[in-house]
């Protein structure tokens, strides 16, 4: 079987990438952005195969993994090392967001027509209301990950709901391992089959970025990026410091360059920036993190669903970054207090938030609502998300596989290989 970034794959992912990026701009250019529909179910396509994937290779792999490891006790450790590692690593994520939003102060003398709603934030009954409001959804995320019947999670597609129910299967089979027998064969094969037909989307994967690429560059409305210049560099340079920091973990502790890790990961990443989900992507982030990095199976296969699903370090950074702005557009001052409620909520909505695209605009109202900034704010934000989605999603990945790497690091095997 290929690997998934031999160096010709990765060739045609970057060019494809480039590629799309240029036409489409040529073609928003000269005014032809609506040539785009034709082949936009291109780009439709390979994200519904990647999507197509997601259950099967959830299922499959948490449960393989968990069956690998052997013991509970193992599973145990790797679990532990995962939390651990998800929760440093997001709670650095927002202090990046929260250092570059307080220096650069993008949204101080914005002008996005918010006269009128000063004041806002200083409604307690509101802000009690809303803290309520923030406890109901950690309880509520808690109690949703419990499926009440697991095929219709699958069904549905609901991942965090797959993963519990994998989980369970797998601890219970650790304990009854002859009589699961059956069950093992057939996760097995099916792991091995969702992994082959993984490869075989690979191989669609320079034109669907293409046309991913060409849709986004095609489009209009960059009219936003300009009023909104400040915030989006604020963001992006939040994200590359994290990203290098990311980086820095990564390398010490697989004792490989840069430049090798990021050989490794490129197609994951790019995938990542085009389809803006991390769910979507996963197929490629395992095969690309197990065959070009050399993470342990065992260890790809149950921390990286866990990770595309609650380990957003991107949405994190970017939630944090985009609260304070809008509370800077709307003149308001925050306290330290506050910013540090806003730490903690851009932490949880992050791991609240879906690995699809624009989920994290959608948990931002946790944050707003936290402090009692208004909720409309998330309008002024509104036009570049789509922009902003493809970074953090970038980011959010890059994460999820240095997570990987991480937890592979510290697991004792005792002769496993
Ligand atoms: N699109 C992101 C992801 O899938 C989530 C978000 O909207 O921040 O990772």
């Amino acid at each position: 079987m290929s690997s998934a970034g031999s160096k010709k794959d990765a060739q045609r992912i970057g060019i494809a990438m480039i590629a799309g990026l240029i036409v489409g701009l040529i073609l928003f250019k000269t005014g032809q952005g609506e040539l785009v529909a034709y082949v936009k179910p291109v780009g439709a396509i390979f994200i519904r195969l990647l999507k197509m994937m997601i259950v099967p290779l959830v299922l499959s792999s948490i449960y393989m993994s968990m069956v690998n490891l052997g013991t509970p006790e193992q599973l145990g450790a790797m679990g532990r090392k995962a939390m651990g590692y998800y929760f440093l690593t997001t709670a650095i994520a927002v202090m990046f967001g929260l250092i570059f939003v307080n220096l650069i102060n993008p949204g101080v003398g914005a002008d996005l027509g918010t006269q009128g709603l000063d004041g806002l934030s200083g409604n307690m009954a509101e802000r009690v209301q809303a803290t309520e409001g923030l406890w109901k959804t950690i309880i509520g995320v808690i109690v949703d990950a419990i499926p009440t019947n697991p095929f219709q999670a699958m069904a549905n597609s609901t991942v965090l709901q797959v993963i519990v129910f994998a989980m369970m299967f797998g601890w219970a089979t650790l304990y009854h391992m002859k009589e699961s027998q059956p069950i093992t064969s057939f996760m097995t094969s099916l792991e091995h089959l969702s992994m082959v037909m993984v490869h075989g989307i690979m191989k669609f994967a320079p034109i669907g970025i293409f046309v991913l690429m060409l849709d986004v560059m095609a489009k209009s409305g960059y009219g936003a990026l300009i009023s909104l210049s400040k915030y989006i560099a604020t963001v992006i340079i939040g994200l590359l410091c994290h990203a290098c920091f990311l980086m820095f973990v990564a390398s010490w502790r697989l004792k490989k360059s840069p430049l090798f890790i990021l050989k490794g990961i490129y197609p994951a990443l790019m995938t990542a920036f085009s389809t803006s989900s991390s769910a979507a992507t996963l197929p490629i982030t395992m095969t690309s993190v197990e065959e070009n990095l050399g993470v342990h199976n065992e260890t790809a296969k149950f921390v990286l669903p866990l990770g595309a699903t609650v380990n957003m370090d991107g949405t994190a950074l970017y939630e944090s970054v985009a609260a304070i702005f809008i509370a800077q557009a709307y003149g308001i001052d925050l306290s330290i207090g506050q910013q540090m409620v806003i730490f903690m909520t851009a932490s949880l909505a992050a791991v609240g938030a879906a690995a699809i695209p624009g989920a994290g605009l959608i948990t931002m109202s946790i944050v707003l609502g936290a402090v009692g900034l208004p909720l409309e704010g998330i309008g002024l934000i509104l036009a570049v998300d789509r922009l902003l989605d493809m970074f953090r999603t970038t980011v959010n990945v890059f994460g999820d596989a240095v997570g990987t790497i991480v937890v592979d690091s510290y697991m004792d095997r005792e002769g496993k290989v």
